[in-house]
């Protein structure tokens, strides 16, 4: 099934996000924390892809296992920075021979030995050159595309950072998904201006449930996301309580969710990092509300 009419049915929905193992030894406790995610029935799961300095050859795996498996729709990540037009063509083949029908279409991050580059010869310097080669007469994917309500850290300012998102929407994407934030108004600042900007492609705000105090640093550092005072205070109590962090955690994803929907949000994109209790407890947290 396509991720845009689950998007069209007009119901609060939830989706998990889950990461591919890093070696072979990791795979079946992966395997099964996905599984037990997708127990949970969520609208569909998505893959990352070699996100966190990971192998990449996984995704297809497991995407391909909740899909044929467990029957959910799935959402296979793929990345382009730095790769040529031969190994992504041969990755978009695999996922045609697999069935993937939906493609979360990245630049990924410039790895630090190439920060200096001449970029110039590569085959692919944006998400939008995945995005066109994505679309191509053959090819028959939905496809996402990211964006930042904080603005992406490469971009100098908003209007800039809208532009890009703006030639990458026209360029065939059929979706947006967040990266995550802490203060839903950043989030409702962001839609106005990309509405204001002409994007009306359905975008899916992306939560990310804090559960313990490391956490904090590794995702204000690795998103450039803002949080909030309410938030602090939250981990300034808990911190050095890792069972009562967790709870206010998915306390304070929950609480942003319910505004999110209260605000007219459908779909929520739950990073869930392969910990399906979190993913379980959250959906439980929303349980009257899913659906309608
Ligand atoms: P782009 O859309 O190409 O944007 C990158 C920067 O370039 C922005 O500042 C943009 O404004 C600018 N830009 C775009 N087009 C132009 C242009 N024509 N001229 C000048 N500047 C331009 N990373 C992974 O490695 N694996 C994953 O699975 C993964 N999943 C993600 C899922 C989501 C929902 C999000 C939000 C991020 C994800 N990332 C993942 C991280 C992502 O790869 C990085 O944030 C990366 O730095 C940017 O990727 P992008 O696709 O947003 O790039």
């Amino acid at each position: 099934m396509k991720i845009i009419d689950i998007l069209n049915q007009n119901r609060f929905s939830l989706s998990f996000e889950v990461f591919p193992p890093k070696n072979e030894t990791a795979f079946v406790s992966v395997r099964s924390a996905v599984e037990e995610i997708a127990k949970l029935k969520p609208a569909f799961m998505s893959v990352t892809y070699g996100a966190g300095g990971g192998t990449s050859k996984y995704t297809l795996d497991i995407a391909k296992d909740i899909k044929n498996r467990y029957g959910v729709p799935t959402l296979a990540h793929l990345t382009c920075v730095s790769s040529t037009r031969e190994t992504i063509g041969q990755k978009i083949k695999e996922m045609q021979v697999c069935g993937i029908k939906n493609v979360m279409a990245l630049r990924g991050d410039i790895p630090q030995e190439l920060q200096d580059a001449d970029r110039s010869g590569w085959d692919y310097r944006y998400a939008v050159d995945l995005v066109r080669e994505l679309k191509t007469a053959d090819r028959d994917f939905c496809i996402g595309g990211a964006c930042y309500p904080e603005i992406h850290p490469e971009s100098a300012n908003q209007a800039d950072d809208i532009r890009h998102l703006k030639e990458k929407v026209e360029a065939g994407c059929d979706f947006l998904t967040t990266q995550m934030f802490f203060d839903n108004n950043l989030l409702y600042n962001f839609l106005y201006k990309i509405q204001q900007a002409g994007i009306a492609v359905p975008v899916i705000p992306g939560i990310m449930p804090i559960t313990n105090a490391n956490q904090v640093a590794r995702a204000v550092k690795l998103s450039g996301s803002f949080m909030p005072q309410r938030f602090k205070s939250l981990v300034d109590k808990f911190g050095d309580d890792p069972a009562a962090m967790k709870q206010a955690g998915i306390a304070y994803a929950t609480d942003q969710i319910i505004d999110l929907y209260a605000n007219g949000i459908k779909n929520v994109h739950v990073y869930s990092m392969n910990k399906p209790d979190v993913a379980e407890k959250i959906q439980a947290n929303l349980s009257d509300i899913l659906g309608k």
